[in-house]
């Protein structure tokens, strides 16, 4: 009930699409019932959860903000959702998020932007933007978001809250809508490290739906908190912090911590890193390639919105369709995609990118035989005002820099809130480590908090 009342005060947010009071309402009640023949409850018992407006949950509207799939109606259960509510978790509601989780503002939503409740006229970033602003404001305890190139740290960083990706393979991604699918993770959004490695150890795990998922055993994270006081190899971009983008006021927050780091005992040192200017191009590449694929089954046809034409002949009902159904960046970036996949420049762009995503991997892995995280700044600015980069797709892209690498290389990354700027606005510090480590990534996080 509590939660129910802030969303609606809060409703001008526009974080939620849909809130399911009464069904909410009727599981806290059946919650409190089993709770008396129990002895032990189970990890996540009245836990009350939002769902980014990707992630399938059987009976409920599924649109991701799009005009597409408005009205679909989802036919199962997420693997996530599935294991969320056996731990006995609530769904209160779907949340906003750029349409097809493309963008990095919320602004691209066919509902309408969501507002940062610290400062409602900026953007709380995107896309999981409404999941970041529920947990932000107090309208649930965690959310589940989707994370391809920071969708879900990119907005915990704007909104000061935790934001975690976990390693490509993590948590299956079946119910999840596809963006691209060699990127696409279930991300969570939390009030503190130990909330996300509570949920993390529920949705985690092998699944007979999604064959990319990896079949560990998934540690018991919540145990594994608070870690032994340890002291870390750290690396540090050197590129990342002397990057002209950086805003002055992150970069000089950004170096003392690095300093306090190096003083309390752990080793921080910088290391070169060529290839980040590429990661920017070959995640635009790459992402653009599969979701031009990926979105090629919304065809007006099978699913969703169906344009109405005259003549009944089948490629006009196509194209009238997705022109209709279909938002400007959504559009954007299937003709990108298709673009770089096409005959003439196949390998120019698309197997380029392929070679440096490689680059990166061996880079990656190099670098983790030396090193057990790497820090850097989550955003190179804080919550910028709505309609203040909407303009130019290509500087807003741009802003992409420090998370895409994580989603090219499959490793797990954490955006914690540390940091306050000058401008009011709060800001995160990124950590990252090797794949499937996800258990020196939050106690390093815990320990940094
Ligand atoms: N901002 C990035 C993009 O627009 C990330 C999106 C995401 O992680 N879903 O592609």
């Amino acid at each position: 009930r509590c939660y129910l009342d802030v969303i609606r005060q809060k409703k001008h947010l526009n974080a939620f699409l849909e809130v399911y009071d009464d069904e909410a309402l009727k599981a806290a009640a059946a919650l409190d019932l089993q709770r008396n023949g129990l002895s032990e409850l189970p990890p996540l018992h009245g836990v009350v959860v939002g769902l980014k407006d990707v992630i399938s949950y059987k009976g409920h509207t599924l649109s991701a903000a799009s005009r597409i799939l408005e009205n679909f109606t989802a036919v199962y259960n997420a693997t996530a959702v599935d294991k969320l509510l056996a731990a006995g978790a609530i769904v209160i509601g779907r949340q906003n998020c750029d349409e097809f989780a493309m963008g990095s503002s919320n602004e691209n939503s066919a509902f309408g932007p969501v507002k940062n409740s610290i400062d409602e006229e900026r953007v709380p970033g995107g896309s999981s933007g409404g999941s970041a602003v529920s947990v932000q404001a107090g309208m649930c305890m965690v959310s589940l978001g989707s994370d391809t190139g920071g969708s879900v740290r990119q907005p915990a960083d704007f909104c000061g809250v935790v934001g975690l990706k976990p390693t490509y393979g993590r948590i299956s991604r079946y119910g999840l809508i596809a963006y691209a699918s060699s990127f696409d993770q279930i991300g969570i959004f939390a009030n503190s490290v130990e909330d996300a490695a509570i949920v993390l150890e529920v949705i985690s795990g092998a699944d007979d739906f999604d064959s990319t998922v990896s079949q560990r055993e998934v540690p018991a994270f919540a145990e594994a908190l608070p870690g032994p006081e340890k002291k870390y190899r750290i690396a540090y971009f050197k590129e990342a912090l002397e990057h002209p983008g950086l805003d002055a006021a992150i970069r000089t927050s950004i170096e003392s911590f690095i300093k306090k780091l190096t003083e309390s005992g752990h080793v921080v040192e910088a290391v070169d890193f060529e290839l980040l200017e590429h990661v920017v191009p070959t995640y635009y590449v790459l992402t653009t390639a599969e979701a031009s694929s990926n979105l090629s089954r919304f065809d007006g046809v099978r699913y969703g919105y169906r344009a109405n034409i005259a003549n009944g002949d089948l490629t006009e009902l196509y194209k009238a369709s997705r022109s209709e159904g279909f938002g400007k960046e959504v559009q954007r970036r299937i003709m990108l995609g298709t673009f770089v996949l096409s005959a003439g420049y196949f390998d120019a762009y698309f197997t380029k990118a392929q070679q440096v995503r490689q680059l990166l991997c061996d880079r990656t892995k190099q670098l983790f035989s030396n090193y057990d995280a790497i820090v850097s700044p989550t955003v190179p600015s804080t919550a910028f005002k709505i309609g203040e980069k909407s303009s130019d797709p290509v500087e807003m892209f741009l802003a992409d820099i420090y998370t895409v690498f994580a989603n090219l290389a499959g490793i797990p990354a954490i955006s914690i809130p540390l940091f306050k700027h000058p401008d009011g606005m709060p800001f995160g510090l990124q950590v990252m480590t090797s794949h499937f480590d996800e258990v020196s990534l939050l106690r390093l996080s815990q320990q940094l908090t």
